[in-house]
């Protein structure tokens, strides 16, 4: 056992010498390339604890090389947590390519949506989402993908889903429904696609309820994406759907950081998405 630990002091108090190394006039190692010593003495207290009068120390070239290996593990780290991220937040991985990167710069609202991530903090604290709404094929999922993909890659953990989704889920969960629903509360960012295409029973749409108005009551921003319009969901065909609707809508607060979204409406509903700020800011006073 002694030997045992007598061996570890030895490796943690040993430089082993490279052939062009050398000792200096303190006595101590240098290194043969960047005449840097890679030894220091020990004060003399310590000396006497483990026995030698002398420690490891890192030259130049060490120095460099160990903050090579610790960035090259910190890059490794960061994408395997955005790996994880996407594996976890998106339910189909061809919304991986949606991304600002990926975008054809034709859709005016995207720098909407770049700015939504740039101020990320802020939306997140004054809880800002939106409502993309617009015809097939304008591209308003997509627009949502980049704000996904975009804050998954500073490590936000986002979630972008559907109710058909949602519904096949709950109906299969083993967590039970509570716990489903609050662990996409837990998500900084919720992400709900094709808003509107479900089609309504009456328990369907007691859950699509359930799941917007507990997300509202976490206090956490949630995106929307719809073929519906402005006029669909201001004007519901029954009250199952007015009550949701309105839950959506009574968010609206386009005044909030008007600053920062200077096109809120898009004048071509046809060929683009168009987006409505909502904030719950205001949701027990609406
Ligand atoms: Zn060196």
């Amino acid at each position: 056992m002694k030997n045992e630990i007598n061996a570890v002091l030895e490796n943690m108090t040993a430089t082993t010498p490279e052939p062009e190394d050398y000792t200096g006039e303190d006595g101590l190692l240098y290194c043969g390339k960047c005449r840097k010593p890679k030894e220091a003495y020990f004060a003399p207290d310590k000396a006497a604890i483990f026995g030698r009068d002398r420690h490891p120390a890192e030259c130049d070239c060490q120095k460099t090389a160990r903050e090579e290996r610790e960035a090259a593990e910190k890059r490794r780290r960061h994408l395997d947590t955005v790996e994880e991220l996407k594996r976890r937040g998106f339910t189909d991985p061809a919304m991986r390519d949606w991304t600002f990167e990926n975008d054809n710069g034709r859709n005016p609202q995207a720098g909407l949506a770049r700015r939504y991530v740039e101020h990320w903090e802020d939306m997140r604290t004054d809880n800002i989402g939106c409502l993309f709404w617009g015809g097939v094929g304008t591209g308003k999922s997509y627009l949502a993908g980049c704000i996904a993909n975009a804050l998954m890659e500073k490590e936000i953990p986002v979630h972008m889903t559907n109710f058909a989704l949602i519904l096949n889920d709950l109906a299969a969960s083993f967590e039970g429904r509570n716990e489903y629903i609050s662990r996409l509360c837990r998500y900084p960012l919720l992400i709900l696609d094709d808003f509107g295409m479900e089609r309504g029973t009456d328990y369907g749409l007691e859950q699509v309820f359930n799941v917007i108005d507990s997300r509202y009551r976490s206090g956490k921003p949630l995106i929307v994406t719809t073929n519906l319009t402005l006029d669909d969901l201001r004007n519901p065909e029954d009250t199952a759907h007015s009550r949701i609707y309105d839950l959506v809508l009574c968010q609206e607060k386009v005044q909030v950081k008007r600053e920062l979204f200077t096109s809120i409406f898009c004048l071509m509903p046809h060929l683009f998405p168009s987006v409505l700020i909502l904030s719950n800011i205001s949701f027990h006073t609406h």
